[in-house]
């Protein structure tokens, strides 16, 4: 990463002030000391387990975990600051996919937390995540209910002194090395996304299960689980009954946009990777960088990581700037920032010819990281109905 050029005008733009663009700086350095030790250890790609714990580690000693969490629990703004969690994961997802991921989690993972808990919860859980000493999880899809959220079926029931839980759910992201769990359940108020509500559940729960490890093009922890009658506290729920969906959704405006802004990490590394190899590459007695159809694909690699800039910062600072919901701003930013990202990263490596598909080649990792990003926290399509919608309603 040393020798690759990125653009880094964009943090001139009237969306940031200073603390943000020492912010990218600082991580900037911080990454390229600190994430090659880990990231080219020995098994690093293949025991994401591992990596994982250690990114998370390093993170926490960096203070980087610090915004991922309130400034009375230990965190740098006073609410969540979205350009600050937008330029981390740009930042960490141009040098190492699992590092965005770690620090993406410990955000989305007590992020409901942060949004609904009680100050006893917040005082428990978000400063040891901040440390890295806690890792978060965010558990809201089931084998049933993946896009439509509202078929959540895993069941939440009152108890003494609380709610048992049972159910199951799949495709969790730091399952089986989570420390603690954001769950969502059927709690049964309305019928619908009216009748959940999230509750914290701690790891070592009884009842609680890894059933399978699932794995993934680009590997990390994932996991399906399984409830079997576990016992939450009443102070674990987060928000009212029957306010879980709110509190998902909730959550998933202020990360949307960070999601787009790791696409557009993958994306301007893509282009770094494309004009280094271009300029070098000699092919017909000249750089590839010097033909025609080279230039015309590197100049749309660049509008379309421009593009995804602006979307991604106009969302981000829209919700700084104090807008309650961010809804529409943020699912366009993550539908086009995911969208072209994939585009441009394939139109790199297809710049790399045969070395391009080759294990270990950096556009290789990239073209299989970026995939996923189209598909998690509401896929493409679920962002185009979010989008339509408002605008339908809106014109009455
Ligand atoms: C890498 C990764 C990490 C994840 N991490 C987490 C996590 O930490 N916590 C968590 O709770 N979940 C997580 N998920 C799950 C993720 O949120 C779901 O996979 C996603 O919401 C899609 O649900 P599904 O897989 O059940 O697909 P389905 O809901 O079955 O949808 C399948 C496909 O249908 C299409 N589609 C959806 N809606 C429509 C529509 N209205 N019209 C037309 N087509 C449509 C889309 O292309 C979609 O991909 C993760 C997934 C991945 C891949």
């Amino acid at each position: 990463m040393a020798n690759l050029h990125t653009d880094e005008t964009f943090l001139g733009w009237p969306f940031f002030e200073d603390q943000h663009r020492a912010l990218a700086a600082d991580l900037d350095a911080w990454a390229a000391d600190t994430l090659p030790a880990i990231m080219d250890a020995p098994n690093a790609h293949t025991d994401a387990d591992a990596t994982c714990k250690a990114l998370v580690k390093a993170m926490g000693a960096g203070g980087w975990l610090r915004y991922c969490v309130p400034a009375a629990y230990g965190g740098v703004f006073e609410n969540l600051d979205v350009r600050s969690l937008c330029i981390i994961r740009e930042t960490l997802a141009r040098h190492a996919g699992l590092a965005d991921f770690a620090f993406a989690m410990q955000g989305l993972g007590s992020g409901a937390i942060t949004l609904a808990g009680s100050d006893e919860l917040k005082t428990k859980y978000l400063p040891a995540v901040a440390r890295g000493e806690k890792i978060a999880a965010f558990a809201l899809t089931e084998p049933e209910a993946g896009s439509d959220v509202a078929a959540i079926a895993s069941a939440l029931t009152p108890t003494t002194g609380g709610f048992a839980l049972s159910g199951e759910k799949t495709y969790i992201s730091n399952g089986g090395i989570a420390d603690f769990y954001c769950v969502f359940a059927r709690s049964g108020e309305a019928e619908g996304a009216r009748g959940l509500s999230a509750v914290v559940l701690d790891a070592d729960t009884p009842g609680l299960g890894v059933t399978e490890r699932i794995e993934l093009i680009a590997p990390h922890p994932m996991a399906r689980l399984s409830f079997e009658n576990c016992r939450v506290p009443a102070e674990h729920r987060l928000g009212e009954g029957g306010a879980g969906f709110k509190v998902a959704m909730a959550t998933l405006d202020i990360f949307r946009s960070t999601v787009g802004a790791a696409a557009l990490g993958m994306a301007r590394r893509a282009l770094a990777e494309a004009v280094n190899h271009t300029k070098g590459r000699s092919l017909f007695g000249g750089p590839l960088a010097d033909m025609p159809i080279t230039q015309e694909r590197l100049a749309e690699m660049a509008v379309d990581i421009d593009a995804s800039a602006l979307l991604i910062y106009r969302a981000a600072w829209t919700k700084d700037s104090g807008a309650p919901r961010v809804t529409r701003e943020a699912a366009i930013a993550k539908l086009y920032a995911t969208d072209s990202a994939q585009t441009v990263v394939d139109k790199a490596l297809q710049m790399f010819g045969g070395l391009g598909v080759t294990k270990g080649v950096k556009v290789e990792e990239l073209y299989r990281e970026v995939r996923a990003l189209r598909i998690y926290e509401g896929a493409s399509e679920v962002q185009k109905l979010v989008i339509a919608r408002q605008l339908l309603a809106e014109q009455g």
